[in-house]
């Protein structure tokens, strides 16, 4: 287990996808930066939203996006494509909780422009206490010494630790 760990959106968004990701992710095995899945998705979230392009980031947050819709805030998360909607809808919901514990209150938006979607996530107490749920989830699985196995599946092909997982 790394020493400073802290859970992140990416590692909330890892464990929906797949456990074994998030292992590699929070022990800081990051796959080559350049690779083209994860330089595409860059690529989006730079050019897409020029005009009102406004990432934040503080604390252990690294938010895509956020703007107003009248008098509402709104913050979004920028994908590629709506293949791991569930995934980005818990990463944002972990941002909207977090938020939440600094005493904001606002809406939440997960948008996939190549597709031009804009899907809206609520944060209420169901969502929070599944959220919670795969918060301690997490935290077991980061904390374990070694990786779940891999497993193959259909999605493993686009991710980035393909060879790593199944190489040789
Ligand atoms: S290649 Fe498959 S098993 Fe390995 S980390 Fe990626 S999704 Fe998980």
């Amino acid at each position: 287990m790394v020493s400073d760990f802290k859970i992140t959106g990416n590692l909330v968004n890892a464990y929906m996808v797949c456990h074994r990701k998030l292992w590699l992710y929070a022990h800081q095995l990051n796959p080559d930066p350049e690779m083209d899945l994860l330089a595409l998705g860059r690529l989006i979230n730079e050019e897409s939203y020029k005009r009102e392009k406004k990432e934040i980031e503080f604390d252990n947050l690294k938010i895509d996006l956020v703007t107003k819709d009248s008098d509402q805030v709104v913050i979004c998360e920028v994908k590629k494509s709506s293949k791991e909607l569930e995934a980005a809808k818990m990463q944002l919901l972990f941002y909207m909780d977090r938020l939440r514990h600094k005493g904001l209150k606002l809406s939440g938006e997960v948008r996939i422009p190549k597709e031009r979607k804009k899907i809206a996530v609520e944060w209420n107490e169901e969502a929070k206490r599944k959220l919670d749920e795969i918060l301690q989830d997490v935290e077991a699985i980061c904390k374990a010494e070694t990786p779940p196995p891999p497993v193959r599946r259909g999605l493993c092909k686009h991710c980035a630790f393909f060879e790593f997982c199944f190489a040789g």
